[in-house]
């Protein structure tokens, strides 16, 4: 695409540029988290670390469970849990984004999304082409995700309040996010594999993991469901040109329907980028008039997430009040801490 047409797309639409801005934002944020808790970790671990950091609470957004954990525990007690209470705030915050921004989660934020993006597009500029499983297998794999989240909604649900409390407050669920760290500082031969073969499929299917094996995603999808915010086509202005449906990282027939409604939609609005016709294909909000640009649902996210965070934190739930001696006595000892039962 030549200098001028490529300016004449952005005056047109602008949300890719908005949309890779919180891409990098959140994953930096995400980099920067994980830095501070390696260090924080080290440090309990009695290693040598470049500064002794605090623990920063994002880093629950990378305990899911706990944070439906935690959010059964509110919804029935109607008080908000002390430990790892930054995971249900987090959790929750996402769900309220993709309800609102369809799946924004995973089309905006997601670091785990941002990269298998960059490995798709890497296959799609390398190869010059990517691949969809065919539908006869695509649709049972993609069920994988929904029964991973029955899964962990039936573990959540099944157990009694009283037990989750005592789940979070067990040794191995004060050091949950030690745990999941180890995971992935201690990878197992089995795990290194999986990982290996999950980024080799990335590049060649768009949002491998996040189609076929996310739970968190299949969460926020089913949020996406209900969501007012549609990608809504307009018959009359189409001109059947196909280019939003072959750009789609969800392999929805975005040319051939007049809303999309698929949960499987990530709200990335890359096919509003691409579209040569005017007032053809928008991404609306409750109904065909409101029109959501990429720089609303930018603002619309930051918005929401600022507030949920600086609420929590203001209000006092935002840092588990886990003393440092408890730390000091439970990280060293975190590779012989079980599940409790
Ligand atoms: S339909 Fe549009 S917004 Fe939804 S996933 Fe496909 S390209 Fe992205
Ligand atoms: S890219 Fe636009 S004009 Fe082309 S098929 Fe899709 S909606 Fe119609």
């Amino acid at each position: 695409m030549s200098r001028g047409q490529w300016k004449r797309r952005l005056e047109i639409d602008d949300s890719q540029r908005w949309r890779r801005l919180a891409q990098t934002v959140f994953l930096v944020l995400n980099l920067w988290i994980g830095i501070q808790f390696l260090f924080f970790v080290w440090h309990h671990e009695g290693r040598w670390a470049p500064w002794i950091a605090t623990r920063p609470p994002g880093v629950e957004g990378w305990l899911p469970i706990a944070g439906l954990m935690n959010t059964r525990y509110l919804v029935e007690t109607g008080t908000i849990p002390l430990i790892h209470p930054a995971a249900m705030v987090l959790i929750v915050t996402f769900l309220i984004l993709s309800f609102l921004f369809r799946k924004s989660f995973c089309g905006w934020l997601c670091p785990v999304g941002t990269v298998s993006e960059w490995l798709w597009k890497l296959g799609r500029d390398t190869f010059r082409r990517n691949f969809a499983a065919p539908k006869w297998l695509d649709i049972p794999l993609r069920g994988l995700k929904y029964l991973l989240l029955a899964a962990f909604l039936y573990a959540v649900l099944s157990m009694s309040v009283r037990d989750l409390a005592g789940f979070l407050e067990s040794p191995y669920g004060l050091i949950a996010d030690v745990k999941m760290l180890n995971f992935f500082r201690y990878l197992t031969p089995g795990a290194a594999i999986f990982l290996g073969v999950l980024v080799i499929a990335s590049i060649f299917v768009p949002n491998a993991w996040c189609r076929y094996l996310c739970p968190y995603g299949a969460l926020m999808g089913l949020a996406a469901l209900l969501s007012p915010a549609k990608i809504r086509r307009e018959k009359t202005a189409c001109i059947d040109c196909a280019k939003c449906a072959r750009v789609c990282p969800s392999h929805l027939p975005v040319d051939k329907l007049v809303q999309i409604r698929s949960a499987e939609c990530i709200g990335c609005m890359e096919c509003v980028a691409v579209c040569p016709a005017e007032g053809a294909l928008a991404l609306t909000f409750a109904g065909p008039r409101r029109v959501l640009t990429g720089r609303r649902v930018a603002v619309g996210v930051a918005v929401i997430f600022l507030a949920a965070y600086a609420g929590a934190r203001l209000s006092g739930h935002w840092d588990s009040p886990i003393p440092g001696d408890v730390y000091r006595t439970l990280i060293p000892a975190a590779s012989g801490l079980d599940h409790p039962r």
